[in-house]
């Protein structure tokens, strides 16, 4: 069984597909930590996101592995865990623009299929029930305001001023909405969840609630 969560930046895509996997015993995948691994190593490497055929080439030798073990998420770049490198500022600078490019998306698509194919997973992004798994059993879609968004991300994000995470949030939003390529968008078929005065465990809730057991006798 999959479970799809669709939702831009803010919307507790993360927060509340962690707590429903760990509810309900399933795997957990974040999308968002693949492109933001992808964008890390051409960082590293000074190739910018107009320099396509150099992308092209680091995407044949690039190694991204995701593992979820015991509630922990860790994201592995080349046989190193780049867990905690992935959500610094010039990676949340250049990851949107990396990732409207149609062949790494062609890339990242199929790894994520791969990692979920025939498991129990809760998988969340920004095209999981459009593109990379339409056949999900169940699509989420987390709306809420850019505000309140903002305010999310500033708990995290101590020393940010209001406006620079206002911005970057801002600018994220309108390339991923706008990319030619699976934008983001709630999928055919999705429940979309508004979770603006929502806590987590809430949301949780209403997902949960629209699984239907069948019973085997
Ligand atoms: O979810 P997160 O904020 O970590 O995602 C970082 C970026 O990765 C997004 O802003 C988007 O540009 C890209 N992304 C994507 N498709 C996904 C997941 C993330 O394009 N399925």
């Amino acid at each position: 069984m999959i479970i799809s969560i669709d939702g831009a930046a803010g919307t507790g895509k993360t927060s509340v597909g962690l707590l429903t996997a760990k509810r309900l015993n399933f795997q957990f995948l974040d999308t968002g930590k693949i492109y933001r691994a992808f964008t890390l190593k051409l960082i590293n490497n000074k190739v910018k996101s107009f320099e396509l055929r150099i992308i092209s080439k680091f995407l044949e030798t690039t190694e991204i592995d995701y593992r979820y073990e015991e509630e922990i998420e860790e994201i592995i770049l080349d046989n190193k865990n780049v867990s905690s490198l992935i959500t610094n500022k010039s990676v949340e600078q250049n990851v949107s623009q990396i990732s409207k490019i149609p062949e790494v998306r062609t890339k990242m698509t199929t790894l994520q299929r791969s990692i979920v194919k025939g498991k129990k997973f809760i998988v969340v992004g920004r095209d999981i029930g459009t593109v990379v798994l339409p056949q999900a059993d169940i699509k989420i879609f987390l709306t809420a305001s850019i505000e309140e968004r903002t305010q999310r991300r500033l708990i995290d994000k101590k020393g940010e001023s209001y406006q620079n995470v206002y911005e970057s949030l801002k600018s994220r939003d309108q390339i991923d909405t706008n990319r030619e390529v699976a934008p983001l968008k709630a999928p055919k078929g999705s429940t979309i969840i508004d979770t603006e005065n929502l806590d987590l465990g809430e949301v949780s809730d209403k997902i949960i609630s629209l699984i239907h057991y069948e019973p085997t006798i």
